[in-house]
């Protein structure tokens, strides 16, 4: 049998297909959590105008110590046109114009004030308390770069520089279809050989959170012709992902079914644990993706290529998995052939950030991996990595 592809070729293999789709105009109010498709630029300096960073009053610096005559005030929200004489002061709050004439601002703490008179018993530095124009950003800079996910601080940066829309590839639409004969939805009754089905919940679920358009399929029997009519409703979203029958039993019909549909396949089977016979194919523009049925392999195989390509499709500039470092609770035997992902807990001992694996791995043990907030990866090689090892690990989504 020939070699079975590793996590990264086949990763890589992926990714090259995973094109960023078109973009479009998204108003700002309903861009969180998209990304960025170009980069995006400051309309204004900001701050706009030099401005307060305290309520006090504003002068010139070689005016103090001194005590100064307060000609008006300057608020937030409104210009200030009134000239300001040497020797005197302006009352001023955070955020307000710091007007031309004057330099600084000494807080409203450390004056004495009396009638229309303002004292200041030090000297100041010049520039004290003043936000220049355009300190943060100057008009026409980059405030967002393109490839990144518009996280909340981003989102602001750019509305604080007056962008109200931002271009970003279209959501991808993904149909998500669980097959198998013995599923049956939650709310119904079990018959004998009938389990719950599982994984298109999940899936659709989580490809949500992950930025796609999920369009959810009922559950399909192993059945030919029932199928191939699902296999090709899918097949008309941008990614097609499906869950059950790639295994090389006789009822493992989608390959089968894929292929008389005109997908071509890119790989089956990659040397990772759980997951194994994940495969990956496109059918035109359409990424097709079928993952194992056990529900701990479709969750691994979901996170390591389905999460990545949806990334990828939404242009993001980083789309593999991130993981970090962090240490063995216990010792875990490595396997000889295949990388291994083991569902753990993290926490923070100290300095460490440490993982305890949860008991239960078998892959279809999903309530047991529903306690790991965390996927430890155990390279495959001979021997046992020692309790204390580094490991890298990705985080699960948590609650
Ligand atoms: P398969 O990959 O079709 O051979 O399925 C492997 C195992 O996963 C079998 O025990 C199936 O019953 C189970 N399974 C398949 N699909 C689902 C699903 N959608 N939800 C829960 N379990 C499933
Ligand atoms: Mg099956």
């Amino acid at each position: 049998m020939a070699s079975l592809l590793t996590l990264e070729e086949a990763q890589e293999r992926v990714l090259g297909l995973a094109r960023p789709l078109p973009a479009e105009a998204v108003p700002i109010a309903e861009a969180g959590g998209r990304v960025s498709a170009e980069d995006v630029r400051a309309q204004v300096d900001l701050p706009p105008f030099a401005s307060s960073a305290m309520d006090g009053f504003a002068l010139r610096a070689s005016d103090a110590p001194g005590t100064l005559r307060v000609v008006g005030e300057s608020a937030a929200g409104q210009p200030f046109e009134t000239g300001v004489g040497l020797g005197c002061a302006v009352a001023i709050s955070t955020g307000a114009v710091v007007p031309e004439e004057t330099d600084t601002v000494v807080p409203i703490e450390t004056v004495v004030q009396q009638d229309n008179k303002v004292e200041v018993a030090q000297s100041v530095e010049p520039g004290a308390h003043v936000r220049p124009r355009g300190g943060d950003v100057a008009a026409g800079e980059v405030v967002v770069p393109a490839g990144v996910t518009l996280t909340p601080a981003r989102l602001a940066a750019a509305a604080a520089s007056g962008v109200a829309e931002l271009r970003c590839a279209r959501r991808p639409s993904v149909a998500v279809l669980a097959t198998g004969s013995e599923l049956v939805d939650p709310g119904e009754a079990l018959r004998p050989g009938q389990i719950y089905e599982t994984n298109g919940l999940m899936l659709s679920s989580t490809l949500t959170a992950a930025g796609a358009e999920v369009l959810p399929e009922p559950p399909v029997a192993d059945d030919q012709q029932a199928l191939r009519e699902a296999l090709e409703r899918g097949l008309a979203a941008d990614v097609l992902v499906t869950s059950g029958g790639v295994s090389v039993g006789e009822h493992d019909l989608v390959r089968a079914a894929e292929r008389e549909l005109g997908v071509e396949e890119i790989f089956w089977r990659v040397s990772i644990k759980p997951g194994k016979p994940v495969s990956f194919g496109v059918r035109g523009e359409t990424l097709v993706f079928g993952l194992p049925g056990n529900p701990v392999s479709a969750l691994v195989g979901c996170e390591l290529f389905v999460k990545p390509a949806l990334r990828a499709l939404q242009g993001l500039a980083d789309p593999l998995p991130r993981f970090e470092p962090g240490q063995l609770a216990v010792g875990l035997r490595r396997n000889e052939e295949r990388d291994e992902f083991v569902r753990a807990r993290s926490r923070v001992d100290g300095d460490a950030l440490v993982l305890e694996p949860v008991t239960g791995q078998e892959s279809h043990m999903i309530v047991r991996s529903a306690a790991a907030d965390a996927l430890v990866h155990i390279p495959r090689g001979n021997g046992e990595l020692a309790a204390g090892s580094t490991v890298r690990w990705l985080r699960l989504a948590t609650g």
